[in-house]
């Protein structure tokens, strides 16, 4: 599985004479846990790196399981993925995601131009009822599309690339704005560029991580915010950890900034507090 931070063991991994009956003891609870509402959504802020202020929240989900606690996504996201559950979890992800929006929009609690950005899998991305599905929670939520951001990363899983690039230009067209998560790895690759309809480009947090002390990964990071801005897109730097690194990354012109450094993924209730807290003083 990619990007799998530390220690984490996805369940279903963990042994390999286990795998078959571990991936359908999760693939049953995760049917459950969608009935039961058993997912929430956490939050993590993304930040103007010239000049600090707020420009959006990166919405990921987790899975509160009785007597397991939080499971991380990529625990679950890729059996959700194979089962196709991914599409109706992929489809409470946005609705609870704009929901929140809304909430925050009309209490006056982030800017006007704020963002939320969802993450996609690409099995949601060749399902036909995609477009509609959103169109649909936008219109329910009262909110534009233009504040919705659709984070996207290439995989194997893509069979059909003429479907998918349909839907892609579909959500384009409708007005969300679409970003390529994770480039740079095996999952993004340059080949996106041309052909998808994108506005944003993320750094994986891997070159990320090596930035203030591996000469290749700065280099690899520069080439990255360079090929951005070539083609008039915006850059983002996930996985930002350090003052350091935050400083090398507005050196390098990088726009936005996303990681521990600038705040965790945390509970939308606990940003609406820290939120206020900041206008209180
Ligand atoms: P991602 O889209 O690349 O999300 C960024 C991941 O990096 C998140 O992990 C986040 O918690 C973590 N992160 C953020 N800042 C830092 C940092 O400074 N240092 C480090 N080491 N990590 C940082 P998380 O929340 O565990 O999510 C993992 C992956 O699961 C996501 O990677 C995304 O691919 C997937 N995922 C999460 N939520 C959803 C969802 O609603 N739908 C889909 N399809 N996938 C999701
Ligand atoms: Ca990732
Ligand atoms: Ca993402
Ligand atoms: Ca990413």
């Amino acid at each position: 599985a990619r990007d799998r931070g530390g220690n984490q063991v996805a369940l279903y991994e963990s042994s390999i004479d286990h795998t078959a009956s571990r991936r359908l003891d999760v693939e049953q609870a995760l049917r459950r846990a969608l009935e039961r509402d058993e997912f929430v959504l956490f939050y993590q802020p993304i930040h103007n790196i010239a000049d600090g202020s707020l420009k959006g929240v990166e919405a990921l989900v987790r899975w509160i399981r009785p007597e397991h606690g939080m499971v991380p996504p990529d625990e679950f996201i890729p059996v959700a993925e194979r089962t196709g559950l991914i599409v109706p979890l992929g489809a409470w992800v946005l609705d609870e995601a704009l929901r929140q929006l809304s909430v925050w929009t009309r209490s006056g609690s982030v800017p006007a131009d704020f963002h939320v950005s969802v993450n996609l899998s690409p099995v949601q991305l060749s399902d036909p009822t995609l477009v509609d599905t959103i169109k649909r929670a936008l219109a329910e939520h009262h909110l534009e599309a233009s504040h919705l951001t659709l984070e996207m990363t290439e995989t194997a899983l893509i069979e059909d690339r003429s479907r998918m690039q349909k839907t892609v230009t579909a959500l384009a067209e409708a007005g969300a704005s679409l970003s390529i998560d994770d480039f740079g790895t095996g999952y993004s690759s340059l080949a996106y560029l041309r052909y998808l309809p994108a506005k944003e480009l993320k750094v994986d947090r891997s070159f990320v991580a090596g930035l203030t002390t591996n000469p290749r990964d700065a280099a690899l990071v520069a080439a990255v915010i360079g090929l951005a801005h070539e083609f008039g897109m915006i850059c983002v730097a996930e996985g930002v950890e350090t003052a350091e690194q935050l400083e090398r990354l507005r050196h390098l012109g990088c726009d936005l900034a996303q990681g521990y450094f600038l705040g965790r993924p945390v509970p939308a209730d606990e940003l609406t507090q820290a939120w206020q807290v900041q206008r209180d003083n």
